[in-house]
């Protein structure tokens, strides 16, 4: 599966530290889905940037499997990434999208069309690929951003709170349906969210962060931390 390690992970904005030799380490339990849990404001997002190589490290490094990532750009690490509110390209039909970070990596066009077909099966919306994004409902864009992120099969999945944007039915339909798309995509994924029931909903593990620190990690069900 993959270990992503952080160590020593410092991140900012100007002269303002969010997150402070920070360690953490991810895949070394059999635990596909972690969420890293926390109030606003103390620093998932960054640490999701971070991760993904869209924010500067100020010191410290992001491994995976023992190679530093720390210098490696954005687009070559093999992540995916998800946030709130999907940020679909709006002129393109649904199948466009998801075809979009397999044209990049050159995949044969006959190997997307087959992997855009798969992806849209995976998050139940089978035959949908000339659909316009703009047709398309919150749950149904966000599950369609999880095929776009998850077609190039990248090795880790990042999503900062995929969820936020929806309303409360569809937020719970939602959180069962990613934890069962990326458990059946393989995928080991981080998830970003402040609300710790859609946490117990997603995750096998919670990494429960407070003012840039991780103060807990353990399953659900034995979270102690108010986060
Ligand atoms: P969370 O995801 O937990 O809500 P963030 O990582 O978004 O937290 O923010 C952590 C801190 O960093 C907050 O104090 C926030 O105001 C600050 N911050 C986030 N993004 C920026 C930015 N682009 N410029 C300056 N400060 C930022
Ligand atoms: P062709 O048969 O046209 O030569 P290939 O099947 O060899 O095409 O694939 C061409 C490129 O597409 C490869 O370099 C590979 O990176 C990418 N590719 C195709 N299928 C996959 C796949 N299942 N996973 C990852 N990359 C793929």
């Amino acid at each position: 599966m993959g270990i992503l390690q952080l160590r020593g992970v410092t991140v900012g904005y100007g002269s303002t530290t969010v997150i402070d030799h920070l360690d953490w380490a991810v895949g070394t339990t059999r635990s596909p889905v972690t969420a890293l849990l926390g109030p606003s404001g103390c620093g998932k997002s960054t640490l999701l940037r971070a991760i993904a190589g869209l924010e500067p490290l100020i010191a410290g490094t992001v491994e995976w499997d023992g190679h530093d990532l720390s210098h490696v750009p954005v687009h070559r690490r093999d992540f995916g990434v998800v946030f709130q509110d999907g940020q679909l390209f709006s002129g393109r039909t649904v199948g466009q999208n998801i075809a979009y970070g397999l044209r990049l990596r050159r995949w044969p066009r006959a190997a997307i069309a087959a992997r855009v077909a798969d992806m849209l099966e995976l998050v139940q919306l089978p035959g949908s690929a000339d659909r316009r994004v703009t047709d398309l409902s919150g749950g149904q864009a966000q599950r369609v951003a999880l095929a776009r992120a998850l077609a190039p099969r990248p090795r880790l999945l990042l999503l900062d709170e995929p969820l936020a944007a929806l309303d409360a039915r569809l937020r719970e339909e939602l959180a069962f349906a990613i934890g069962d798309i990326v458990r059946a995509a393989d995928t080991p994924t981080v998830v970003v969210t402040h609300d710790r029931a859609e946490a117990a909903l997603l995750a096998d593990e919670v990494s429960v962060m407070r003012d840039g620190a991780i103060v807990q990690t353990a399953p659900p069900a034995h979270l102690w931390q108010r986060p």
